[in-house]
Formats: C-alpha cells, structure tokens, sequence
C-alpha cells in the first residue's frame, strides 16, 4: 500500500475555494494510486470564526482557565475544519473516515498546550486506508494514556503530519500552505525572496528553529529519524514547491549547490534585560530565573555584567526575579532577532564583516549579537527588524 500524508494549513482550508484547491490535490494523489490521509489545521487566521486564536478569545479570561480545559478548548477548531473538509471530500463521491487525534492514535505526555507525541498507534487508519477510504485526522491535537485531551502547540499539525508519515511508512509528507515553498527569507518581508527547491532536513530544522514559520522544527525533526520526505507547497499551484529530505539525497541528486547560507529569519518581540556590579550573584541569577520557567537567549557572561533577551511575555516575570535579588536590571524593550542561518558559514571569513556593514549602511544598531557554527544572530530594535531582514538578504545575494 503506498501512502502519502497530505496537510492542509489554515489558510488552505478558510474558505470553500481552497478547500476546493486543496481536494484537487487529494483527487491527484489518489488518481496516482496513492492512499490518501489528509491533515487538516483549524480554519483560517486570527479574526476567523473557527481560528485557533478566536477560540481562545472567546474566554472572559484566559489566565483563569485551567490548562486541560484549554486544551479541550484549543482542540475544537481542527475537529471542525476536519468534518467540514471530509464533507466537500463526500460530496464528490469519495468514500471518508474522520478521526480526531486521540482516534487516529496519537498519543501524548501531559504537558498540556504544548504536548509532545510519545507514540503513535495507526491501526485504525490503516483499516480505513485498506477499506479505500481517505482518512481525514485534525491535525494539532493528541491524548495521554489516560485519555486526556492534549494539544501540540503552534504548528502542531505539521508534527501531527509527519509523526503519522513515520507511523504508516508514508512515501511523502506533504505541508501545503499559502506560499510556494520553503523560501530564502518570509516572502511577506522580502519580495525577491527564493524558493529553495531541495534542502536537507538540518537546514530547514535550523531555519524553522530561528523562526521561519513555514514549517514547524519538530515535525522536521520526526520525519527525518524515518528519513520520510517532506514537500512543502502551495495548495493553489501544482508546482512542485520544496523538497526537504536526507543530506544523502540531496547529494545524490543534481540540485547540489554550493550554498553557504540557507536563508535569513526574523522573530519578535524580545526584550534584553542587563544587570551589572562587582558582585553579581551569577548563579542566583540563572538558577532563579530557570526555575521560574524563564528561556534566555543572547546571553552575555563577564564578572560585572550579565545580559540576556527573554521573550517580550515573560518580561515582567524575568524583572521580578532580579528585583527579588536586590538587582535593577536596566532594559531595552521591543527587540527582534534576525538571524543569517547556514551550515556552510562556519569558518568562512568574512560573513560578520557582511553582516555588520549591510545593517549600517541601513543606519540599523546591532544591539548584540551572537553566533554558532550554523547561524549568525544579530539583535535589533523591532522598529528595523524589517530593514535588517531585507538587507541581511540582499547582503547574501539570496534573491531571485
Ligand atoms: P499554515 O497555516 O499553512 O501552516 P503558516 O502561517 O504556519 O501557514 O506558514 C506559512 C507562512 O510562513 C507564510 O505565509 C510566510 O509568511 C511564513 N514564512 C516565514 N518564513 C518563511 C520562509 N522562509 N519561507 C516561506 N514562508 C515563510
Ligand atoms: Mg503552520
């Protein structure tokens, strides 16, 4: 039985036109002889009446609501989206089974809003596939052994897609989505922004780690242990979009390039906090501030002074935490954090030469920066985010 997995973001299934467009997709796969289980996300964007984000604001408060109630809460817009899709799918004669998530098998640990797959158990859709049926599963959603609804976070029906690829030994994984392919930076920021047309799973993990939202790391991640290919494409075209797969496969095909920089990303909002003394309570710091669940980044140790970037939402919490150590820490609100991202820029002279000299020559300050074998940091006002975005682009040469 060959399988693909195929699924469908949120834009993809917003209205009864991509809807449409996105059956299209499915009709070809099952004319190719495929057995077809599609993926499906909530509908729409924030502002959509089924959209993830309008669900939440439903609430009086959110803050008072109980994690696993949310959970409950957050799972109902892919069930709606997958019993709306499997109708249109019906109403042109194919034969459909609808699973949630719990009934497709996934399950999950107990950290709710942002659960990880531990195991997925696939005998119920292989029965419906065997049947001739497309199996249509609402993506972001899982359960514990106990039965507990879980939600797997933003981007969570990405991992549902691929984790149910691995699962059935699919032949692809399809990511269908607004946009033509994974591309050298977000097409909505760079107009001249490329489509990549095959990439490995490490770059893209790397890439979708620093923020391209395109594709979510951890669903990268999943298909890569199986060495599954992932395609990600526009659901209104029939371009083949970008094939994300195994450094072997790139390698053994002719689209080799001699890429150093894969692309550049941008996420926001940060906000840097510093503290500096003589007698900084280091570990008291970081110890701190851990427990408190805080992540850092850009962080920056020296005996007199300790600086770091946490999320703009975890700003108040991360303030409170020095003050509670006698500390004032001095902050820069409202940051982002651009990042040139490429296995190839290790040891390569030169690349923070090109990145300092494109963001002055733009007037923009790097706040910080920082960096790795595989990616470049720089952080900036949210104010030049933008610009930085377009410049560090233009910098590279990554444009069409
Ligand atoms: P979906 O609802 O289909 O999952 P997402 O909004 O999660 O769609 O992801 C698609 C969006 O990702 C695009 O509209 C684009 O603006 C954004 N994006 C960010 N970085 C990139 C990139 N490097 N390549 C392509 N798209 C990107
Ligand atoms: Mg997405």
């Amino acid at each position: 039985m060959r399988v693909v997995v195929q699924k469908f973001g949120g834009t993809s299934v917003a209205s009864r036109d991509s809807r449409l467009a996105a059956v299209r997709h499915v009709e070809r796969a099952l004319s190719e002889g495929y057995r077809v289980v599609v993926v499906v996300s909530a509908m729409g964007r924030k502002g959509d009446p089924y959209a993830t984000d309008t669900l939440l604001s439903a609430l009086d408060d959110a803050d008072c609501v109980d994690k696993r109630d949310l959970d409950i809460l957050l799972s109902c817009g892919e069930t709606i989206s997958a019993v709306v899709f499997a109708g249109l799918l019906r109403s042109r004669g194919h034969a459909v089974s609808v699973f949630t998530g719990p009934q497709a098998g996934i399950l999950t640990n107990n950290q709710h809003g942002d659960a990880r797959i531990l195991e997925v158990r696939p005998e119920r859709l292989f029965e419906a596939l065997r049947a001739g049926h497309v199996a249509v599963v609402t993506g972001f959603q899982g359960a514990t052994l106990d039965g507990e609804i879980t939600t797997l976070g933003r981007g969570g029906s990405d991992t549902t897609a691929t984790a149910l690829g691995v699962a059935l030994g699919a032949e692809y994984v399809d990511i269908f989505t607004d946009v033509d392919g994974i591309m050298t930076a977000d097409p909505r920021i760079v107009e001249d922004a490329r489509r990549l047309h095959q990439v490995t799973y490490s770059e893209i993990c790397n890439l979708a780690y620093q923020g391209a939202k395109v594709i979510h790391p951890r669903a990268v991640e999943i298909a890569m242990q199986k060495n599954i290919p992932i395609r990600v494409r526009s659901t209104h075209s029939d371009d083949e979009g970008t094939l994300v797969t195994s450094a072997t496969a790139v390698l053994e095909s002719s689209a080799l390039t001699d890429r150093y920089v894969t692309g550049i990303t941008q996420a926001a909002p940060f906000a840097q906090l510093t503290v500096a003394g003589d007698r900084l309570p280091h570990s008291r710091v970081f110890a701190d501030t851990a427990q408190r669940g805080i992540s850092l980044d850009f962080i920056l140790v020296t005996p007199t002074r300790i600086s770091y970037t946490v999320h703009e939402r975890q700003l108040d919490e991360a303030v409170s935490v020095l003050r509670d150590l006698d500390l004032e820490p001095y902050v820069v609100p409202d940051c982002a954090r651009v990042a040139v991202v490429g296995a190839g820029i290790a040891g390569v002279p030169g690349i923070m030469a090109k990145v300092v000299c494109a963001l002055a020559d733009e007037g923009i300050d790097i706040l910080q920066s920082a960096d790795s074998h595989t990616t470049i940091w720089c952080l900036v006002r949210r104010t030049h985010m933008e610009a930085a975005v377009r410049a560090l682009h233009r910098a590279f040469e990554l444009g069409r």
